[in-house]
């Protein structure tokens, strides 16, 4: 199970992506958010989106294996995705966050691979925040702010890889992998 985190803007949605692409061993888990859909997003492929209600009530019902609010929305991993991708012998890529990643630890029983990605800088996050104009003003401004406090998680991870380049923070994670899997 290969978990990736970065501060929002790093470029670990594209990352993960293109490891589903290249290696078809691994399918991206799709996680329940009560955020917005994005104009590009499609509900059920990038996410699940649900309304807080609703969050609340699967919450409860104990649905999720990791939970965490983020910029003011919910964001989970529900276990019927994961077992799913399990049960069809498939890997899983989880694009979480670290808190989300703490929780998943906690579960023993789980071959984590955890991959922490960083952008170059904090002024190369934020111009491509902006870049991808996907998110509003104040969106932006929570994200860069955050910055500051996810990098201080990073020693959690097993390694981290710097976006200088998307190439070449694929081909690094590609590599760390192959390595993982050959040991
Ligand atoms: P975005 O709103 O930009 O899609 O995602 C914001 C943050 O939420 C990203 O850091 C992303 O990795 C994280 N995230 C997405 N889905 C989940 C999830 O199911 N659990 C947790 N803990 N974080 C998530």
């Amino acid at each position: 199970m290969l978990v990736l985190s970065s501060p929002s803007g790093a470029g670990k949605t594209t990352i993960s992506k293109k490891i589903q692409q290249s290696d078809s061993t691994f399918r991206i888990s799709v996680s329940h958010t009560t955020r917005k859909a994005r104009p590009n997003e499609v509900d059920g492929v990038d996410y699940h989106f649900v309304s807080e209600e609703e969050f609340k009530i699967l919450l409860k019902k104990g649905a999720f294996y990791e939970h965490s609010i983020i910029f003011g929305n919910y964001y989970g991993t529900s276990k019927n995705s994961v077992d799913e991708i399990i049960k069809k012998n498939f890997n899983v890529l989880f694009d979480i966050d670290w808190k989300g990643a703490k929780q998943l630890s906690g579960f023993k029983k789980l071959d984590l691979l955890k991959i922490f990605i960083l952008p170059p800088s904090k002024e190369e996050l934020e111009k491509r925040l902006v870049a991808r104009n996907q998110d509003g003003k104040e969106s932006i401004k929570k994200r860069v702010l955050a910055y500051s406090q996810d990098i201080k998680h990073a020693n959690e991870y097993d390694h981290v890889v710097t976006n200088d380049n998307v190439e070449n923070c694929f081909n690094k994670i590609l590599k760390i992998i192959k390595e993982h899997l050959n040991n």
